[in-house]
């Protein structure tokens, strides 16, 4: 589906990811998970397109996206993204900021309001972005991502603004959405137990690689070496 192959991106004389390579699995959510400043944004912008590998080739559905000389825009690539700034429009009632990709299939409004259902604001269409809860913003945000029905979702801490109470529920929420829609995702965070909570496969991520993949209770139970035990001691 989406796979990134020995992906470098340099900024200066640094090599922020370096030589990294994932394959997303079909339905399945992966966690990139790693501490702050160790490259899971750069990765995901480039799996976005929003930012451009050094050298490496990024796939979707065995296609090279990007990489030998192609650069597909994100608008192209068919994929779903949710970053931490989920910006709603504002001037938009709910219905027409989850319509807003679709706005010329004729099933829009069937379309809209099965998905309104499924993040349980159905009665919330015809509210403005500012008469919604963070929470509700952050559903609405993933019903529009999930809109135009993309293979591959990308998304960037996209809990974070919210707070512990709510982070759960709309987890929790998102991740029923997006198991029943089939979408496959990468998601990244710095919280293990985000991880471990959501994650199909977890890609540990240190300096720029990946350190050790695999499932969250085999990750948890064998870490690799001693740092990536460290870093998943605080959760219980
Ligand atoms: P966090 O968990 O804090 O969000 P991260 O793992 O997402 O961290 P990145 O945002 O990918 O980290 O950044 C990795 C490193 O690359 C950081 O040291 C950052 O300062 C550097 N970096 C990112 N973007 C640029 C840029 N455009 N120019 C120069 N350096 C950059
Ligand atoms: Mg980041």
């Amino acid at each position: 589906i989406l796979e990134l192959c020995d992906i470098t991106r340099r900024f200066g004389s640094r090599n922020v990811v370096d030589g990294l390579s994932i394959r997303l699995l079909a339905g399945q959510v992966t966690c990139l998970l790693g501490p702050s400043g160790c490259g899971k944004s750069t990765t995901l912008r480039i799996a976005a397109g929003v930012d451009q590998q050094t050298s490496g080739r990024v796939l979707i559905n065995g296609e090279t996206v990007s990489g030998d000389g192609h650069h597909l825009p994100p608008e192209s690539r068919g994929i779903g993204l949710m970053f931490q700034d989920f910006a709603l429009f504002p001037h938009l009632t709910v219905a027409k900021n989850v319509g807003f990709g679709i706005s010329r299939d004729p099933n829009r409004d069937v379309r809209v309001r099965e998905l309104l259902g499924k993040v349980g604001l159905e009665d919330f269409g015809d509210k403005y972005p500012h008469q919604l809860s963070g929470g509700e913003q952050q559903r609405v945000a993933l019903a529009r991502a999930l809109a135009p029905r993309p293979a591959v979702m990308l998304m960037d801490e996209p809990f974070s603004g919210l707070d512990n109470r709510l982070r759960d529920t709309v987890r929790d929420a998102t991740l029923e959405l997006l198991k029943s829609e089939g979408t496959a995702v990468l998601m990244v965070t710095h919280e293990p137990e985000e991880a471990m909570r959501m994650a199909d496969q977890i890609a540990l991520m240190r300096d720029g690689r990946i350190v050790q993949s695999g499932a969250p209770y085999n990750i948890y139970n064998s870490p690799v070496d001693r740092r990536a035990a460290a870093f998943f001691s605080d959760i219980n």
